[in-house]
């Protein structure tokens, strides 16, 4: 019988740099890990591509994948729902790949409540002025818009201690290294 994939959850202030060492580490596993694409009523960046980086939904959209239990965890962040579809996730655990979330705190404080079994990881900067440097450094928020991320981020460094294992992404090349031996090690524990 194919073994069960390990769900994990990777958190981070935004600006960490978190997208980019899951997607790193995601190459590097060769197929081995599923990327959970989230569901979000947030409006599209230039980056953003439907079905790639994000499914876009309305507020009355997102509100009634809640209703029909099609969403594993959500969470608003900043004005805004965001979502982990429930249906592609639990199809590859079952196919035996480790699936990634990468989400919030609060919709990760969800998981660890509902799924003993899953991995939670926290991406953190070198320190907080490098976390502001970065976030302005992206150039695609308003000032308003990197306060109030700033703002959440002390909020989510006070919540780190929550998680199961802290990387901090001092050099991508080793962060993202970091998040396939954490994997790794999940594939080799002894389940009670
Ligand atoms: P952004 O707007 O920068 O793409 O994402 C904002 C925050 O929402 C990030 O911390 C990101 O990890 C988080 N996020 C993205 N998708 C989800 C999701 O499905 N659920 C939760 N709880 N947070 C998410």
């Amino acid at each position: 019988m194919a073994k069960q994939g390990t769900l994990m959850v990777v958190s981070g202030p935004a600006g960490v740099g978190k997208g980019t060492i899951v997607k790193l580490a995601c190459e590097k596993a060769e197929g081995k890990i599923h990327l959970s694409i989230s569901a979000t009523t947030r409006a599209p960046r230039p980056i953003d591509s439907e079905g790639v980086t994000y499914y876009f939904k309305t507020k009355e959209e997102f509100q009634s994948m809640i209703a029909n239990n099609e969403i594993l965890e959500w969470a608003e962040y900043v004005g805004n729902y965001y979502g982990t579809p429930r249906k592609p996730v639990e199809d590859a655990l079952s196919r035996g790949l480790d699936v990634i979330l990468e989400i919030e705190v609060q919709g990760a404080m969800q998981i660890k409540k509902n799924f003993p079994g899953a991995v939670l990881t926290f991406v953190a900067p070198p320190s907080y002025e490098e976390l502001e440097s970065r976030l302005r450094g992206r150039g695609t928020e308003t000032e308003e818009q990197i306060l109030s991320r700033l703002e959440t981020a002390k909020g989510e460094l006070a919540l780190m201690e929550e998680y199961d294992y802290v990387v901090v992404n001092d050099r991508i090349e080793q962060a993202s290294d970091d998040l396939i031996t954490i994997l790794r090690a999940e594939q080799l524990k002894q389940k009670a």
